[in-house]
């Protein structure tokens, strides 16, 4: 009864649509939030922006320059007669016509009689003030229809309400039904405030209520102890090409701790990048596997996966573990194969990506599970993870810096290593924000590398951009870098293709058979090139600071002198502070402070670490509130049969 087609109007390709937006059910689409609302309010023609209504006194005139299209028409306003003119919005021709009632919104210039729209209502507001809500869109769905479907959804009494009556009462929210009718429907600015708290409220509290009980349930588990030869993980340690530096070590300490202990190990390692997490992962397997152990490591992507897999191979060859890869792209025969030897134990070391996490792989004896870039996971993948095999360890390795408070709260449920200390003799990549116009001096900068036969990395946050031929593009750079560099191999990566095709494009990278790789954001997590010393950054001021600093990590993996260049038209200031420092947790804390955890939380985050509503950092004094009232509830949770429901489904029972 949650199926979209439940809903009065909307049908198999609103359907679609709606799908585009990831709304899947009844529930999807009541929760569906407006990402901004307009407050709208009629003004005079004197003010700086103009909220006028009037009728349509015209035919509508089109011109088209380049790309860019306008409309055109006289409005009858309540003082005057006035043209009007909006660029861009040939969608709303057809509902434009002499005598036609709307409301304008922009900027009035008196001498020209001229208003220049940034938008039209194609209704009339009353002199009150309206809150308009402002959803992202699909082609073929807009502000009101969806508003619409939203409104018919409500009807259907299809929300549940996940807060217990005596938080209610403690806060006096409102309902849910009302909350969420307020915000797709606000009358005014306190209400709909407040309904908005009350549903960031709820949000946050089913959050902590997970992490609550994986609490409990972690004190209650009992690994499975390891003994730990010493000498020979030293012997191992001591023929590494470098000395592990003093936080590896503590780490490294930390785990072996953990693995020794009855308890079952549940650690996270923050990091910042190229603080070296891999070998520190790659010491546990090893421990691990000398006691008779299998163990997985599991990353992001599936290049990161197989530099990983080449990475251990090498170092561990040596000592007869049988180490394999499974990916998305390992042959159907072979996966056989390796499933097969997997559970007969004949395999120590298994590295893939997420598929792993896939339930008909079975291992013969799981020891210990290793998951790169932690800060993907949500929780629950987080216990899912934890249910592989015979109470494994598990260890989290992540590169995302959160400041401390918020990864007390949000990681709570695991122990935390830090490594801070980055190894000796690594310069800081020397990072310069550029400003678009001045792209000949990197690109006298590149080829000095070049010359020197380092890599370069060219980064774009777009892989195509669509109808906006100003918007640079990875498609569009490969180009331009072949033009300009004729001598030179250049390479394309993006996310858009095959797991093979990439594969061959970042193995030709790190093999030297290309010069420059031209990549959308794929690279930003884990690769590890050590001759690359020069990265490029397009439109920088797209990213975060957080995401900049992982993809400046690509480079500056040696004693090598390395380059970061940002380039951008906008927001120099913001990216400035990356001239600054190359410390990976104050970027983070600037990141959060500017634009809260978007970053870190927002459109990468996997599961239910992407919140709908909430934002961690902005919304901190409800998640507190929220732990704390969690706790309490979920002592009594049985008579939260909802709220049990929801633990019951997304916390896997051990
Ligand atoms: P990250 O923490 O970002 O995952 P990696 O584990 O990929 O970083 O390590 C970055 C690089 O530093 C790798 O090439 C690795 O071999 C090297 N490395 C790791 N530890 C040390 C160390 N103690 N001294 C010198 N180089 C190291
Ligand atoms: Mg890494």
């Amino acid at each position: 009864m949650n199926e979209l087609s439940n809903v009065k109007g909307i049908g198999k390709i609103t359907e679609q649509k709606l799908n585009k937006l990831n709304i899947f059910s009844i529930e999807d689409l009541i929760n569906y939030y407006p990402f901004r609302y307009d407050v709208l309010k009629k003004t005079s023609l004197n003010n700086e922006k103009v909220v006028v209504v009037g009728s349509i006194e015209s035919n509508i005139t089109v011109n088209y320059f380049k790309n860019i299209n306008r409309l055109k028409f006289k409005l009858l306003t309540e003082d005057k007669l006035i043209n009007v003119e909006i660029y861009n919005r040939m969608f709303l021709k057809p509902n434009l016509y002499p005598s036609k009632e709307i409301t304008v919104i922009g900027k009035y210039d008196k001498n020209k009689n001229l208003l220049t729209a940034s938008d039209i209502k194609l209704f009339t507001i009353s002199d009150k003030t309206i809150i308009l809500p402002v959803y992202h869109l699909v082609k073929g769905i807009n502000n009101k229809s969806i508003n619409n479907y939203i409104n018919k959804a409500l009807l259907l009494n299809k929300e549940i309400d996940y807060i217990p009556k005596k938080i209610n009462d403690k806060y006096t929210f409102m309902s849910k039904k009302e909350a969420l009718f307020n915000i797709h429907n606000p009358s005014n600015e306190k209400k709909l405030k407040q309904a908005i708290i009350r549903c960031k409220y709820e949000e946050l509290f089913i959050f902590m209520l997970k992490i609550n009980e994986l609490i409990n349930r972690n004190k209650k588990l009992l690994g499975c102890k390891k003994n730990i030869n010493i000498d020979k993980i030293n012997e191992f340690i001591s023929i590494l090409p470098f000395e592990l530096t003093i936080d590896q070590k503590k780490c490294l300490n930390d785990i072996l701790d953990d693995l020794k202990s009855d308890k079952r190990m549940n650690r996270l390692v923050q990091g910042d990048v190229g603080s070296g997490k891999t070998i520190v992962a790659i010491i546990s397997m090893y421990a691990v596997y000398l006691d008779g152990y299998q163990s997985t490591l599991m990353a992001p992507t599936e290049i990161l996966a197989t530099q990983h897999y080449e990475n251990i191979n090498n170092l561990l060859k040596k000592y007869n573990v049988n180490i394999k890869l499974l990916t998305s792209s390992t042959k159907k025969k072979e996966r056989e194969i390796i499933l097969k030897e997997l559970q007969e134990g004949k395999i120590n070391i298994l590295i893939g990506t997420h598929s792993l996490l896939n339930d008909e792989i079975k291992f013969n004896n799981l020891g210990l599970i290793i998951t790169d870039e932690q800060h993907r996971f949500g929780v629950n993948q987080r216990s899912n993870l934890r249910n592989k095999g015979n109470l494994p360890d598990v260890l989290y390795l992540s590169a995302t810096p959160i400041p401390r408070t918020y990864a007390l709260t949000i990681y709570k449920d695991m122990d935390l290593s830090i490594i801070n200390t980055k190894p000796i003799g690594r310069k800081d990549v020397i990072t310069k924000v550029i400003n678009n116009k001045d792209i000949k001096y990197v690109l006298e900068m590149i080829n000095k590398e070049l010359k020197q036969n380092h890599q370069i990395y060219i980064v774009s946050p777009l892989i195509e951009s669509e109808d906006n031929d100003e918007e640079i593009d990875a498609k569009k750079l490969q180009k331009k870098f072949s033009l300009a560099f004729k001598n030179y191999n250049v390479g394309l990566l993006h996310g858009k293709m095959k797991p093979k095709e990439k594969d061959e494009i970042m193995n030709k990278f790190i093999n030297n058979e290309i010069n420059i790789l031209v990549s959308t954001t794929v690279i930003e997590v884990g690769v590890d090139v050590k001759n690359a010393t020069t990265i490029v950054i397009f439109n920088a001021y797209r990213f975060g600071l957080s995401t900049l600093h992982q993809l400046r990590g690509r480079v500056g993996r040696n004693s090598l002198d390395s380059y970061c260049y940002l380039i951008t038209d906008r927001e120099s200031e913001r990216l400035k502070i990356m001239e600054k420092t190359t410390d990976g947790f104050k970027l983070s804390e600037e990141d959060f402070k500017l634009r809260g955890s978007g970053d870190l939380f927002g459109t990468k985050q996997s599961g239910d670490m992407k919140f709908k509503i909430a934002n961690i950092t902005k919304d901190y004094i409800i998640l507190l509130k929220a732990k704390k009232d969690s706790e309490e509830i979920l002592k009594e949770i049985k008579k939260y049969k909802n709220l049990k429901k929801i633990l019951d489904e997304n916390i896997n029972q051990d």
